[in-house]
C-alpha cells in the first residue's frame, strides 16, 4: 500500500510542485483542493459559483464545503492506494474531519511534511508562478517556464497566471495561513507526524532526493 502524505505550508511554499512530483513518481493519488475548486469554477458548477468570491478574495472556503469535496475525492481517486494531500487540511476542523474520514476507512496519515520558506522568497515566487488550467501542472515564468509559452508541456492545456496570485490577494492568503493553517503545525507535531522541510531554492535534484528520503523513511509501509 502507498504512503498517505500531507504537504503543509504557506501559499507559494512549493506544495503544488512537490505534490505533483511525488504523486507521479510514487503512483499516489494527488488531491489538491485548490485545483478541485478551480475546476468547479471553470465548469461554472453550483459549487464553483459558491466558492468563487472566497477564492477571489484570498479567503478560505468554508470547512463544510471543503470537507465534502475531499470526501468525494478520497473515494473518486481510490485513495486507499495512497495519496498526497496538497492544500488540505487548512484548518483544525478540516484536520479533525480528515482524521474521521480516514478512520472510517481503516487508514491513517503516515507523515505531514511542513514546507518551510522565507516569506520574501514566497511573495516573489508566487507573483511569477503559472499554472495549467487543465491538469494543474505548476510552472514559474522565472525558472520553470513551459517549453512553449502559454502551453502545458504535459497536456497541451493553457498555462496562465492565477487571478488570485496578486500581491493584495496573496497578503490575504498569508493572513489566512497564519490565522487558520499554521496551528496545524502543533496539531500534527503533537501527534508525532510532522517533519519540517526547508524548501527555499527552486526545484532541484538535491531537494528531490532529500524529500524522497524523508518520505521513504516515514513510518507507514511503502
Ligand atoms: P491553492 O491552490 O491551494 O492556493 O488554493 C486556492 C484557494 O482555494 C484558496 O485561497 C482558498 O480560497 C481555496 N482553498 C483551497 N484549499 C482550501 C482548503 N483546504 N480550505 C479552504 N479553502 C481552500
Amino acid at each position: 500500500m502507498g504512503k498517505r502524505l500531507i504537504l503543509l505550508g504557506a501559499p507559494g511554499s512549493g506544495k503544488g510542485t512537490w505534490s505533483k512530483i511525488i504523486s507521479d513518481e510514487k503512483g499516489l493519488a494527488h488531491i489538491a483542493t485548490g485545483d478541485l475548486f478551480r475546476a468547479e469554477l471553470a465548469a461554472e458548477t453550483p459549487l464553483g459559483c459558491e466558492v468563487k468570491s472566497y477564492m477571489e478574495q484570498g479567503a478560505l472556503v468554508p470547512d463544510e464545503l471543503t470537507i465534502k469535496l475531499v470526501e468525494k475525492a478520497l473515494t473518486d481517486k481510490n485513495a486507499s492506494n495512497g495519496f498526497v494531500l496538497d492544500g488540505f487540511p487548512r484548518t483544525i476542523p478540516q484536520a479533525e474531519a480528515l482524521g474521521e474520514l480516514l478512520e472510517k476507512r481503516g487508514l491513517a496519515i503516515d507523515v505531514v511534511i511542513n514546507l518551510i520558506i522565507d516569506e520574501s522568497i514566497l511573495i516573489e515566487r508566487t507573483l511569477s508562478r503559472l499554472v495549467c488550467i487543465k491538469c494543474g501542472q505548476p510552472y514559474n515564468a522565472k525558472n520553470m517556464a513551459p517549453a512553449v509559452e502559454g502551453t502545458c508541456d504535459h497536456c497541451g492545456g493553457n498555462v496562465v497566471h492565477r487571478s488570485d496570485d496578486t500581491e493584495e490577494t496573496l497578503r490575504k492568503r498569508l493572513e489566512a495561513y497564519h490565522l487558520s493553517t499554521a496551528p496545524l503545525i502543533d496539531y500534527y507535531g503533537n501527534r508525532d507526524l510532522l517533519v519540517a522541510f526547508s524548501n527555499d531554492g527552486p526545484p532541484s535534484d538535491e531537494t528531490r532526493n532529500r524529500l524522497f528520503a524523508l518520505i521513504d523513511g516515514a513510518k507507514g509501509k511503502a
